[in-house]
């Protein structure tokens, strides 16, 4: 449905349950299949308008900036890649997927789409998923379930270990696509916005070593 307060010329929100779900972690398997669908189904509309990027965001919490409880994404239509996805370089994500392995950065692992700690996080459990062998501009149907089924497990696993922490995820694509989850354990200051230097206090393999061993 579209956004009421749209910041964007296009903006839609996509209601995860019918049931009163608040939590991304309480998704169920069909529900996180239609998700899915919905992402890919919205994504070729916005296409088809001349928008050639959607930008598909989980906001979970209100200091993530969630203004509703029930548990939903959000689906910005932008006429070409945002500054983020435009400033990642060619080649990144392999580089990223080999750092992870040669560290034990890997925290959970679906068929042959795993979750690893970003080797320099921004912020404490920084969360990169993507499927190892098969790098693309964007996930097909059923890589795109399992990719949100290993942010599920992910997410349920951040509140084994640090209960329900507010966190932001989105779908990078048109490169090699992945999802990226930022939990927001820690405030962001003059360090990090001044100086662009993002002091993070739990070391990547601390993390993940934490996120693997509290099963979700
Ligand atoms: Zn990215």
């Amino acid at each position: 449905m579209p956004n009421l307060f749209p910041a964007f010329e296009r903006q839609e929100v996509v209601v995860h349950s019918p049931r009163h779900v608040r939590s991304f972690a309480e998704l169920e398997g069909d529900e996180l299949a239609a998700t899915a669908i919905a992402w890919a189904a919205r994504a070729e509309a916005a296409r088809a308008e001349g928008f050639d990027y959607l930008h598909a965001l989980v906001n979970e919490g209100r200091a993530a900036g969630a203004s509703l409880l029930h548990s939903h994404s959000q689906l910005v239509w932008l006429r070409e890649a945002p500054p983020a996805v435009a400033g990642e370089a060619d080649g990144g994500l392999r580089e990223l997927l080999h750092r992870a392995r040669e560290t034990e950065l890997e925290v959970t692992r679906h068929a042959d789409v795993s979750a690893f700690c970003h080797p320099a996080g921004r912020l404490p459990y920084e969360i990169v998923i993507a499927a190892d062998e098969q790098l693309a501009p964007w996930p097909d149907g059923a890589t795109l379930v399992v990719a949100l089924e290993v942010l599920r497990d992910t997410v349920q696993r951040l509140r084994r270990v640090e209960g329900s922490v507010p966190w932001n995820a989105w779908l990078h694509h048109g490169r090699d696509w992945h999802v990226e989850l930022v939990p927001r354990l820690a405030t962001l200051a003059g360090i990090e916005l001044g100086a662009g230097i993002y002091v993070n206090t739990v070391a990547p393999e601390v993390a993940a070593a934490a996120l693997r061993s509290a099963e979700s």
